[in-house]
């Protein structure tokens, strides 16, 4: 198994306890993948060293498994944004609309507002992320919310990038700031480190730390289940796949920095992307010093940490190319974020890797190669 993320948690330990032996190596000195968090010793704090994860799903058989492993404590994403020198509330709601308008809007009024005096109705089938904030939002939310920040997370401008990125946000017509929609949401109360620990502890496993996979290692294993980059398992020997890398400036703060996990920055001017504040994502605890996070967003280097996959159009050509060395290679199993190069939420990850280790024992029990 490389990679002691999730992915590899998870399917290191459905195999584990289906009677297999286990090597779970990562390059990294800590287990968690991209989901680590760490106590800040000074404070207390918990830290989501890799920015800020909050579980949220509809799978209920994911909810139920990682509740199995680490009790989950309630958590719901409330976002603000600051932009035009105020603070705003997101996803767009209906608080947000007043308070950018200056009204007093009730759902069926505002709904028809943005309809009629905001939205871009002679788009008709949005394909890029301008298109689809036009349509649904309006020029003025657009440029104050999403173009500045938007430049800044990707590194190019929103016509250059899809609808898709912008529909994982809602706009709501009622005073709900809940960022998601999912029937289950929270946080496990001791972090995810803790979470993925358990997962990994098992006596069929074993975990090996600071260890880099390369690819003629796979000889000594029956099988590889492959969650570092996909690229990277060819030593890149088709170029290099795209992504944004992000760049965490930490501080501290005696008290309450920002009164909530995560402010957003929507002005390009502001360099940073959003800052979060460790200590909101856990309720629960009480902390008096704090330990913030100012995120910056950049394309990734090589030996940089790889955040975003960007499947633009370059992207994807060169991704169908690495598919296709990728179903040539017997014994091997791309998995994860980084092995299938998409961005996938934590549920989905988990998901998949459920679903890749049981297809993978029943092909075993069948006789069928795997
Ligand atoms: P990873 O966590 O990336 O693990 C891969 C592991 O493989 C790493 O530990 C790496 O060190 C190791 N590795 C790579 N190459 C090698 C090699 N050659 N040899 C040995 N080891 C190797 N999801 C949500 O559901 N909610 C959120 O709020 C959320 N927030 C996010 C915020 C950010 C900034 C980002 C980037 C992602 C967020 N996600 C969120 C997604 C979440 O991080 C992923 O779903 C999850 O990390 C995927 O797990 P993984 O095991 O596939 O990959
Ligand atoms: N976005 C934005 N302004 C915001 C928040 C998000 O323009 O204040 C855009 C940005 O392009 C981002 C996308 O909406 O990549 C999806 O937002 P999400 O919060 O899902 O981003 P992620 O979790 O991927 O960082």
């Amino acid at each position: 198994m490389v990679g002691a993320g999730l992915s590899g948690a998870v399917i290191g330990r459905c195999l584990a306890e289906a009677g297999h032996e286990i090597d779970v190596i990562d390059s990294r000195n800590h287990i968690g993948g991209n989901c680590q968090t760490r106590r800040d010793e000074e404070t207390g704090v918990l830290v989501h060293v890799y920015g800020p994860h909050i579980f949220h799903t509809d799978d209920e058989e994911v909810w139920n498994y990682v509740n199995s492993f680490e009790p989950f404590k309630p958590y719901k994403n409330r976002v603000k944004t600051t932009a035009r020198g105020q603070v705003f509330s997101l996803p767009i709601n209906l608080h947000t609309i007043n308070q950018f308008f200056g009204r007093t809007m009730r759902p069926d009024e505002a709904r028809r507002f943005i309809q009629e005096e905001q939205a871009d109705t002679s788009i008709e089938d949005p394909k890029t992320f301008e298109e689809q904030a036009l349509r649904f939002v309006g020029r003025d939310l657009y440029e104050a919310f999403f173009k500045g920040y938007t430049l800044k997370q990707w590194g190019c401008h929103p016509s250059e990038l899809p609808a898709s990125i912008l529909k994982r946000l809602p706009v709501r017509f009622n005073y709900d700031d809940n960022y998601f929609f999912h029937k289950f949401q929270g946080m496990p109360e001791n972090g995810y480190t803790a979470l993925i620990e358990k997962i990994l502890d098992h006596p069929g496993i074993t975990v090996q730390l600071e260890t880099d996979f390369k690819q003629d290692m796979a000889a000594h294993y029956d099988h590889v289940f492959y969650s570092g980059p996909l690229d990277g398992f060819f030593d890149y020997e088709l170029g290099r796949l795209g992504y944004r890398t992000l760049d965490f400036e930490e501080f501290r703060y005696d008290g309450d920095y920002q009164g909530c996990a995560v402010m957003n920055y929507g002005e390009e001017e502001v360099p940073f992307t959003r800052i979060t504040e460790h200590k909101h994502f856990a309720p629960w605890e009480c902390h008096e010093g704090s330990v913030c996070y100012r995120e910056y967003s950049r394309a990734c280097e090589p030996g940089d940490v790889p955040y975003y996959p960007i499947r633009l159009v370059k992207e994807k050509a060169l991704l169908s190319d690495y598919v296709e060395l990728a179903e040539k290679t017997a014994g091997v199993t791309f998995v994860g974020r980084l092995g299938t190069y998409r961005y996938l939420d934590m549920d989905v990850t988990i998901r998949e890797a459920l679903d890749t280790a049981r297809g993978f024992i029943d092909r075993l029990e069948r006789g069928e190669a795997p």
